[in-house]
């Protein structure tokens, strides 16, 4: 057997994650956001356990291409947009809803030779300052592109800097309001925070992303505890190794785990080469054959290492989660100081998946 690391992706609870996100979202319809390969799960490998989506966003056209390619016939949205004019072709062909965002796009589209109108989204900057009009520029861009030939259905989009809270929506929500007063559009605001916290956001088509993945997006797993969400992502090792430290005794590069007193350690064929954080303290949770432990010492490019004082009957072989339905994304995410997005999106090439 080759070296014993595994992804394993639950597609089960992928479709439960988005039964939750359509309930939240009531009677909006939901674009699946798929992007970075579906949060590193891979978008070929999971993209037909979300076919009750009403449609996927993402950011590359080769990822468009892809779904297309594999069936899907229903909308796919550019999230960013074409990033230069010549794509507008790809897009035509493919039937891709996009994004604009600055007035270079708009001018694109109205020199297009496309072989019939696009949908597109209008993006709105209303508080990030990332991508997107100013909120006073808004209808002048609304009725340039109204004007265009080459534009079919239009939907205003913003997206939130800060959705975990209200005061975080509060602002971009009037400012979107205002810029939209007057045109009467469609509109697309809500991300996964946005989703299940703010109904006032829901509009005419929500965006989660990260909820579908059974992850938090306020990075607190607490904060979607009892929402039914199911982390679809399980990372799982071996113990390939035993040491046994006496008092004084160092772990790892650096040697900044010290032991004080006589302890067992279990070292796991994970390092950061795998995805693992780097930045993950000692202390960092982990499940050694079925026990909660801790990791001790530095993350290593292909190893960690773990304290087995809790789990004594652990040996080599013994079956490691790194995360899953155990341990949480999210809590290996916030000890890193990081959150589960990053992790997901960091699994590594060399990481072997399955799906289940
Ligand atoms: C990534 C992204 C989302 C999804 O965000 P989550 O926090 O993962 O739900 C929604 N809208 C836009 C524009 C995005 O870039």
């Amino acid at each position: 057997m080759s070296r014993p690391i595994l992804a394993t992706i639950n597609l089960a609870a992928l479709r439960q994650n988005l039964a939750v996100a359509r309930q939240a979202a009531g009677g909006s319809r939901l674009w699946s956001v798929v992007k970075a390969n579906a949060y590193g799960h891979g978008i070929a490998r999971v993209w037909q356990s979300l076919v009750e989506t009403d449609g996927f966003a993402l950011l590359n056209l080769e990822e468009a291409i892809l779904l297309r390619e594999q069936g899907w016939k229903k909308p796919i949205l550019l999230l960013e947009g074409f990033f230069h004019q010549d794509e507008l072709a790809m897009i035509d062909q493919y039937r891709l809803t996009t994004s604009v965002h600055s007035n270079w796009q708009i001018q694109a589209l109205a020199k297009a030779k496309l072989s019939a109108p696009l949908d597109i989204y209008l993006k709105m900057n209303s508080g990030m300052n990332r991508l997107g009009f100013p909120p006073d520029q808004v209808h002048n861009a609304w009725q340039k592109l109204r004007s265009l030939d080459n534009v079919g259905e239009m939907t205003l989009m913003a997206h939130f800097a800060d959705a975990e809270t209200s005061e975080g929506i509060a602002g971009p929500l009037q400012r979107i309001e205002q810029a939209a007063e007057g045109l009467n559009c469609a509109r697309s605001l809500a991300n996964s925070a946005a989703t299940l916290w703010h109904p006032q956001t829901h509009h005419d088509w929500v965006r989660p992303g990260i909820i579908l993945y059974g992850a938090s997006p306020s990075g607190q797993w607490q904060d979607i505890a009892s929402s039914g969400l199911q982390p679809v992502m399980t990372m799982t090792s071996q113990v390939i190794g035993i040491q046994h430290l006496t008092a004084g005794s160092a772990v790892g590069y650096g040697g900044q785990y010290r032991a004080s007193g006589e302890q067992r350690i279990g070292v796991v064929a994970c390092g950061y080469a795998d995805g693992y954080p780097r930045h993950a303290p000692t202390g960092t949770p982990i499940l050694v054959d079925g026990v909660m432990t801790q990791t001790v010492g530095r993350v290593s490019m292909d190893m960690i290492t773990v304290d087995l004082t809790p789990c004594p009957q652990a040996g080599i072989g013994s079956q490691v989660e790194l995360w899953g339905n155990n341990v949480k994304i999210d809590d290996v995410a916030a000890a890193a100081g990081t959150v589960g997005y990053e992790l997901m999106c960091a699994l590594a090439p060399r990481v072997p998946v399955i799906v289940e």
